[in-house]
């Protein structure tokens, strides 16, 4: 069966897109710990990121760091952290976590409230900043 994520790649789920091109896709997690916070995971469907075959890795890690340049261009955070987990979902997966403040909590579980409109309104203001 397709991950939930090969789904919203497929358009079966929605989701608030950032960045696409033809072997990777971004967009906002819908459980944020930070505005921005956002998912960058490879098309092809495969569990664990060290199952990965090497040139889908790499690829993977250079797409993320366009999407965490233009996060830190767009929105200003310090800088983006990185977190990369995937007990959730099976279907690797990289978290860019932009960090605002020398306190701010990063870590995943720390969810915050972010309303569908500011959602909608960050992911138009990463989108928009984003070029490959
Ligand atoms: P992990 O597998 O690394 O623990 O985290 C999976 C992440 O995927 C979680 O942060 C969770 O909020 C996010 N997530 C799970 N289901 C969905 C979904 O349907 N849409 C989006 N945008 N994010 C999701």
């Amino acid at each position: 069966m397709a991950s939930i994520f090969t789904k919203i790649i497929n358009g079966e789920i929605p989701c608030y897109k950032i960045a696409e091109n033809e072997h990777y896709f971004a967009f906002l997690d819908i459980n944020p710990i930070a505005e921005g916070h956002t998912l960058v995971i490879p098309k092809k469907e495969v569990d664990y990121i060290f199952d990965l075959d090497e040139e889908t890795l790499q690829g993977l890690i250079t797409f993320a760091k366009k999407v965490a340049r233009t996060i830190d261009g767009s929105l200003n955070p310090i800088r983006t952290g990185v977190i990369v987990e995937g007990l959730e979902v099976p279907h690797a997966h990289v978290h860019l976590i932009p960090i605002y403040t020398e306190h701010q909590p990063v870590a995943l579980g720390h969810k915050i409230e972010v309303t569908k409109e500011r959602m909608a309104e960050i992911a138009g203001i990463i989108s928009e900043a984003f070029s490959e």
